[in-house]
């Protein structure tokens, strides 16, 4: 399948109310001269930004002021996503890993407005202000926004609400997907905490 290799990507500069930002060119060839620096008002402080990227600065800028704890955003065009997204459907919360990644409200639908514009932002904090425990919003007729405490804590979470969404569309050629219970999404979380929390298992001297 062609693939459009379109997305941006952003981190917060640990600490501060600024964020970098990919301004320019394809995520799979970037330059560090295509990366900018913003505050969460979305004011370019440093850099450059090409057109393109200048529309879209404010859907990152958003989840930065509605989410201190974020640290990184990240949005793509996953097909399998966007196809909820195109479909006007949020996703539920029918896959473990969305459990693990604290996605427990599922991945809701941000209604439509044109790339980064005030009425496309409105909407996106409109979901995200509704759903406390999310690691992404689906952008109606567009893409996905996805986001976490680090970027590469973002680049994961497009990737497990990309495998949900795959995991969906497949389910519904054997009769849909079902939801995990509510009372089992505890467990689940409780198990991954007791595991981490007693770190590496090593084995005894033999
Ligand atoms: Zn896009």
């Amino acid at each position: 399948m062609q693939i459009s290799r379109h997305g941006n990507i952003s981190a917060r500069v640990p600490g501060t109310d600024q964020f970098l930002l990919t301004a320019g060119g394809s995520i799979d060839s970037l330059r560090p001269e295509q990366i900018a620096l913003f505050d969460l008002e979305g004011t370019l402080l440093e850099g450059a930004v090409e057109p393109t990227s200048a529309e879209i600065v404010d859907m990152h800028s958003v989840v930065y002021r509605l989410r201190p704890e974020a640290g990184g955003v990240v949005h793509t065009h996953s097909p399998a996503a966007t196809s909820f997204a195109v479909a006007g459907q949020p996703i539920a919360l029918i896959y473990e890993a969305m459990a693990r990644f604290d996605m427990t409200d599922g991945v809701p639908l941000a209604g439509y407005g044109p790339r980064g514009s005030r009425e496309s932002v409105e909407e996106i904090e409109k979901a995200i202000r509704a759903h406390a425990k999310i690691g992404g919003v689906l952008l109606a007729n567009h893409g996905v926004l996805a986001f976490s405490g680090s970027a590469a804590g973002a680049a994961r979470a497009n990737m497990v609400i990309e495998e949900t969404a795959v995991l969906a569309l497949n389910a519904r050629v054997l009769g849909g997907a079902r939801e995990i219970p509510a009372a089992m999404v505890a467990l689940t979380q409780s198990r991954r905490d007791e595991f981490a929390a007693a770190g590496v298992r090593e084995a005894p001297p033999r």
